[in-house]
């Protein structure tokens, strides 16, 4: 299948190539044909199943059909404002050859050139919930000409509280327009607002729901919390890794690993709610550059960060809900290309990590590093549910995954390539 049968016009097909992509993903492929039908659209597709684009392209071409004065005909609402701002970035890249103009509104920031640009005239506004509705209290945004709406990580703004925002602005948008909305995954939730605000939904369903994306290798460590920080700042050096993305629970955690890893000598930095949208921003960009090495992030900072071939992302804390699992390793190996993602799972977090297996229903290969082997025992209980954890696999495990034969890089990846630069890393620490 190639984009050309997709009805997208040229202007939109040159952009695409200029982007290097040769195939749609099975988003776009089912996505784009239907909205530049005029349906409504209920896609699960997470981050990396290249869901942006199956938006954007049918959008852009469908406000670049429209003649007339330049109003505001489309709005896309995001969660988190780095994704609006990613959102934002594709949506120009994929609309260079069309005349039309485009603006990100989030908080954070100055509201002063927002409203400045609102006022001059956009065809199509990116916003996070809480900000748009700043501008309409102040009667800066009008949104009684939009055509087209998008939720983009309809679930995402739901967990963040968002709905009573949604719902508000909602009121604001004409009955009769098209609506496509995106989630990770289809909870009962997310299916009550698409029955109440979606005209025939087309379902598109492209991976099954928590089930983790087969391009990535999973793999877990078993380290004593304590020892966590020293075994992953001489992995990255050993493994040679170039960019990494590291999560952890806390910001409080995020900002202490950055710190910790600059001190190792490793290029760091914390991204995390509580910093300034600038800082955040050059954090990224900073990350996307390569000048920083290892980004360290909490969830909900790292919702939707579009990073290209992202290959390594660490879990240096396991999450407390399972299904942030899903979307953290979701960050790597997008898009057709390989990643791996690494836990670090200490004797304490056995059982959450026990419960990340049932849920993704992959055998993820537990190994014990030489020179790292846990002291502290695996505790029998999931610190969320309670449930007695299988304290048996992961001590099973141990001897048969001794890295001499099955280190870390080839437990589950084929060959990447890897193993060189470890035993030059082992060497380097024993010397
Ligand atoms: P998304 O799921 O929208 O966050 O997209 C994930 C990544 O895949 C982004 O970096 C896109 O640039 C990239 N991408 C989107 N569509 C394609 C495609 N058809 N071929 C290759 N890469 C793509």
């Amino acid at each position: 299948m190639s984009f050309d049968t997709l009805g997208l016009k040229a202007e939109l097909l040159r952009a695409v190539g200029e982007q290097g992509y040769t195939r749609p993903t099975p988003v776009q492929e089912k996505a784009i044909p239907a909205v530049l039908a005029g349906r409504d659209l209920m896609a699960s597709a997470q981050t990396g199943t290249g869901k942006t684009a199956a938006f954007t392209l049918p959008l852009l071409q469908k406000l670049s059909e429209h003649t007339g004065p330049r109003k505001l005909r489309a709005l896309i609402l995001t969660p988190t404002r780095e994704l609006a701002a990613q959102v934002h970035e594709n949506l120009r890249a994929y609309g260079r050859h069309l005349n039309l103009k485009s603006l990100e509104v989030f908080g954070g920031v100055n509201i002063n050139p927002q409203m400045d640009k609102l006022r001059r005239g956009v065809d199509v506004l990116i916003a996070t919930p809480g900000r748009l509705i700043d501008h309409l209290e102040r009667g800066t945004a009008r949104l009684d000409g939009i055509e087209i709406l998008v939720l983009d990580e309809a679930d995402r703004m739901l967990d963040m509280g968002f709905r009573p925002a949604i719902e508000r602005i909602l009121k604001h948008v004409p009955k009769k327009r098209q609506t496509l909305l995106f989630s990770a995954t289809f909870s009962k939730e997310i299916t009550g607002l698409a029955q109440r605000y979606l005209n025939d939904p087309l379902r598109v369903e492209t991976a099954p729901p928590n089930s983790t994306v087969e391009a990535i290798a999973q793999k877990a460590i078993r380290v004593d919390q304590n020892r966590k920080r020293e075994l992953l700042s001489w992995m990255i050096g050993a493994e040679n890794w170039r960019q990494v993305l590291v999560f952890t629970r806390t910001k409080h955690g995020a900002n202490r690993l950055a710190k910790q890893l600059e001190s190792d000598g490793l290029s760091a930095a914390a991204i995390h709610g509580n910093k300034s949208q600038g800082a955040r921003t050059k954090a990224l960009a900073g990350f996307k550059q390569g000048k920083v090495r290892v980004l360290v992030a909490t969830d909900i900072a790292a919702r939707g960060l579009d990073i290209d071939q992202l290959p390594h992302v660490v879990n240096y804390e396991i999450p407390n809900v399972p299904e942030d699992y899903v979307h953290r390793i979701g960050r790597t190996g997008r898009a057709g290309r390989d990643g791996l993602a690494l836990s670090l799972v200490s004797g304490g977090e056995h059982g959450q990590f026990e419960d990340i297996r049932k849920l993704v229903k992959v055998n993820i290969p537990t190994e014990v590093i030489e020179g790292y082997d846990p002291i502290e025992q695996p505790s029998r209980k999931a610190a969320t549910s309670g449930r007695p954890a299988n304290t048996g696999r992961s001590r099973q495990s141990k001897p048969q995954s001794k890295p001499r034969s099955n280190g870390p890089g080839n437990a589950n990846s084929g060959n990447r390539g890897r193993g060189r630069g470890r035993s030059q890393g082992r060497n380097a620490r024993a010397a």
